[in-house]
């Protein structure tokens, strides 16, 4: 099959969150499984292009509503890459960061209607069209309208429904297409594409409810037929412990003796590195986007609680909104002569593999997760997760003393309501079993390592959801 995705994020070279991750794993799965893989996103002027091979013009001057766009090809790791470059001013994506700007929406309309054209000049069309979140939500729509695009199947992936590309219709008048007031880019691709999916089960049935669906649960309600949950994976290359490159020291999950040397060995060496104090207790990580979805009071909670109870903490924040980001800071400063707890604000791939090594336990309170890919990683590499039962996570991380799935099959700590009692109800006993219970602890590591994180199920399900829609006249 030919599959192309479009997308605002891939991993390793423009990340912010999972997003990239998904596309990249997903992508990688496939073309090991003899499927051809292209990948379009914005040539972003912060990505990474030391990972990218023979970096090439294709398209020196496409022509597009809002002006010309070149497009670039790259190979990475095997996958096909084409890059979109804005040559119209305005400097659409020559920005130091990814998102967070007040012409999002544009900018990212100037991605998909660029994918779109040069779809539309290139000799092999694909099979299917994978566009994902409200970034290139708008391509369903638009394809459908395109005389030699329009028998292409489409499928759109919802990541996170907070964010839905709401915008005046009037940016989408260029694009000849009509609106009502106001335009919902998100809607627009739940109601145009062939197939819509999410990344967990759970999370496909919480979206459909007011409480999750961010004013889209009737849109998903009607559209309920075309709608599947499939959990993410994460990529078994680049999240493995055995091999890892950033590791102080690599390890193997297949052995408990190897996993818990190579873990006090990574330990020792972050300590060092964050300048914490020589220490016998637990060491406790949230690796995390500083945002509300995130639950930023409560990891706050289990830092100081951690603290209270003698074992140490770090926290790798990325900087999200201002208030949240003020209020960490001043924790930190608060905190400054503490050495058992490290805050670093910054979005750093090699110091949150470290963090994943080293750590004993990997708090994340969610208010919401669609999918979470934190749990996974923290598992692979025999962190222990302590988790709001939520989303992705409650299809993920079963609850050691509480779950209903078989014993062998449990893998953390879990917590109903995101809450401080839920949080002292869920660390308490991780903290107990850590210190008191060597046995059961050596049983969880051996038991979330054993998890299976691989793309390979969900891979399938995918590649069934682009048969199917096939089948669509
Ligand atoms: P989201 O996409 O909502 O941020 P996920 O759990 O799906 O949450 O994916 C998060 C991904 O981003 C993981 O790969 C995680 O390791 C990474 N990540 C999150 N925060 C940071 C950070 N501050 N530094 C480095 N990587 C981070």
């Amino acid at each position: 099959m030919f599959i192309v995705h479009v997308a605002a994020e891939l991993a390793p070279i423009a990340k912010v969150g999972g997003l990239g991750d998904v596309v990249y794993g997903l992508s990688k799965e496939h073309l090991r499984n003899g499927h051809q893989v292209e990948i379009i996103l914005p040539k972003y002027d912060c990505i990474h292009c030391e990972f990218l091979h023979e970096l090439k013009i294709e398209i020196p001057d496409l022509k597009i509503s809002s002006g010309n766009v070149a497009i670039w090809s790259a190979d990475l790791a095997g996958l096909r890459i084409k890059l979109v470059e804005s040559l119209a001013g305005g400097k659409c994506f020559s920005r130091e960061k990814i998102y967070g700007f007040s012409d999002d929406v544009e900018r990212f309309l100037l991605l998909s209607e660029s994918a779109l054209v040069y779809l539309s000049q290139i000799k092999q069309l694909p099979d299917v069209i994978h566009v994902h979140d409200w970034h290139t939500a708008i391509l369903p729509a638009l394809q459908k309208k395109e005389k030699k695009l329009k028998e292409i199947k489409s499928v759109l992936t919802l990541h996170n429904l907070q964010h839905q590309g709401i915008c005046d219709p009037a940016l989408l008048k260029k694009l000849k297409y009509e609106s009502p007031q106001p335009a919902n880019l998100l809607k627009m691709g739940i109601i145009s594409a062939d197939a819509v999916t999410t990344v967990s089960p759970s999370y496909e049935k919480e979206i459909k409810t007011p409480l999750g669906g961010f004013g889209l649960e009737e849109t998903l309600l009607k559209n309920q037929n075309k709608l599947t949950g499939i959990l993410n994976g994460i990529d078994a290359e680049i999240w493995n412990p055995e091999k890892d490159p950033m590791l102080f020291q690599r390890y193997t999950s297949a052995s408990i003796e190897s996993t818990l040397n190579g873990k006090a060995a990574n330990r020792e060496h972050l300590r060092q590195l964050l300048g914490l104090e020589k220490s016998a207790q637990p060491l406790v990580a949230c690796i995390t986007r500083l945002v509300s979805q995130k639950g930023p009071e409560l990891i706050k909670y289990s830092l100081l609680k951690t603290l209270t109870k003698g074992a140490q903490f770090v926290l790798l924040g990325a900087a999200g909104p201002k208030e949240i980001f003020n209020d960490f800071q001043d924790l930190k400063s608060k905190l400054s002569k503490n050495q058992n707890c490290s805050i670093q604000f910054d979005q750093n791939e090699a110091l949150a593999h470290l963090i994943y090594a080293a750590a004993d336990l990997f708090i994340i309170p969610s208010l919401f997760e669609p999918c979470g890919l934190t749990q996974l990683i923290a598992m692979r590499y025999g962190t222990i997760p302590v988790a709001r039962k939520t989303g992705g996570l409650a299809d993920t991380v079963f609850d050691i003393d509480t779950s209903n799935t078989p014993f062998n099959e449990r893998n953390g700590f879990t917590f109903d309501f995101p809450d401080n009692a839920g949080i002292d109800w869920a660390l308490d006993r991780a903290l107990n079993c850590y210190a008191n219970d060597r046995e059961k602890w050596q049983k969880l590591i051996a038991q979330a390592t054993a998890h299976d994180f691989t793309w390979k199920q969900s891979a399938e399900a995918y590649l069934k959801i682009y048969s199917k829609t096939r089948d669509i006249r």
